[in-house]
């Protein structure tokens, strides 16, 4: 049986990694900083770390007389556009140290195989009708924030410790994330959980306010495929960094409309001021369409699968 670790399993997409490695057979320990918020973990076994500690990192990694077969790093000090600009040096420090010494552990220790989960926040900003860029873009390099700027330098980190310790090293670069079982309030939620939450604590006929003028253009792409593609990655030969993300382009208003349609309320929307982002997004994914992953959740679909889920914190959260 093959032993993982996952790191940041506390947290939405490590959660839903964790599920799916169980159903491939997997012996899997979590570590985050805190347990799961909305359930019970999956894993076999989970270690609450700080993982800026190098000490904890070590802890993380060891098993009495045996050693991990992959270790998969999502842990991050993590939020939607809101967070990423009010908390620059949160993301640079935490983010930082718990990459340091989580990719020094792993490559000292032994450890074969060795994902982290990028973000395509390293690449530029774009004007809506470009082409494509590969992830060979990313370089000349100029992030729009100081998150982009983080997983690029942990990205070559990663790739340096591989060269140096013989550690196979995958990296994704995500798109935007989105589904059950993820951050929905409190700041750090990012656009489709936001706007789930507002349009569900909305009253019918009511009106929500959003960031922005919507014409941003964004690729959102369901938790499910996400963990598909990182898990494919990772028992790949594909070295160097790979995009994973829904092909399905649309603007910041298409998906708040979609997600009005899906609560089947009467819901008006006033563009305010506020962290938008990049102004377009469009990359290739042609290295992970190479590995035969495709997305099967839509926005339409995935939204439908995520609102009811918010719908629900929210009603709960009232009842408190
Ligand atoms: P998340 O915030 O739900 O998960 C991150 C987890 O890391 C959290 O549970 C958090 O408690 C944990 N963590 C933070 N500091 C820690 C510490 N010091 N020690 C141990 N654990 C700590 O975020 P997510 O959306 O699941 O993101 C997972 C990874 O994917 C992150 O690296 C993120 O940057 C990357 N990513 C996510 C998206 C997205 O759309 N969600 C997009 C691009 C990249």
């Amino acid at each position: 049986m093959k032993r993982a670790l996952v790191c940041g399993a506390g947290g939405f997409i490590a959660g839903h990694l964790v599920k799916k490695l169980k159903r491939e057979g997997y012996w899997v320990r979590g570590v985050d900083i805190k347990e799961h918020e909305f359930s019970k973990t999956a894993a076999d076994e989970f270690l609450v770390l700080d993982l800026r500690e190098k000490q904890n990192c070590k802890a993380a990694l060891s098993i009495q007389g045996a050693k991990f077969d992959e270790v998969y790093q999502l842990a991050a000090d993590m939020g939607g556009m809101g967070f990423i600009h009010s908390a620059e040096c949160e993301i640079m420090h935490n983010s930082m140290l718990i990459n340091v010494h989580m990719t020094h552990a792993a490559a000292t220790m032994g450890i074969p195989r060795y994902f982290f989960s990028s973000s395509v926040c390293v690449y530029r900003d774009m004007q809506p009708g470009e082409p494509e860029l590969t992830e060979a873009d990313a370089i000349p390099a100029h992030p729009d924030n100081e998150y982009g700027w983080e997983k690029l330098y942990t990205e070559r980190m990663a790739m340096a410790y591989g060269r140096r310790y013989g550690m196979q090293v995958r990296i994704a670069r995500f798109q935007n994330c989105y589904g059950a079982e993820g951050t929905w309030t409190g700041g750090r939620e990012k656009a489709p959980a936001a706007t789930c939450r507002k349009v569900a604590e909305a009253e019918d006929g009511g009106t929500i306010e959003v960031w922005g003028d919507g014409t941003a253009i964004r690729s959102y792409t369901h938790v499910n495929d996400m963990v598909e593609g990182v898990y494919l990655l990772m028992q790949s030969d594909l070295e160097g960094a790979v995009n994973i993300g829904c092909p399905q382009y649309v603007t910041v208003k298409e998906l708040v409309d979609t997600v009005i349609e899906v609560s089947g309320k009467k819901i008006k929307v006033k563009y305010v001021p506020g962290p938008v982002g990049v102004q377009s997004r469009n990359f290739s994914n042609a290295r992970i369409y190479s590995l035969g992953w495709q997305p099967k959740v839509f926005l339409k679909g995935g939204i439908q699968l995520t609102y009811p889920w918010i719908e629900a914190q929210v009603n709960a959260a009232r009842q408190k």
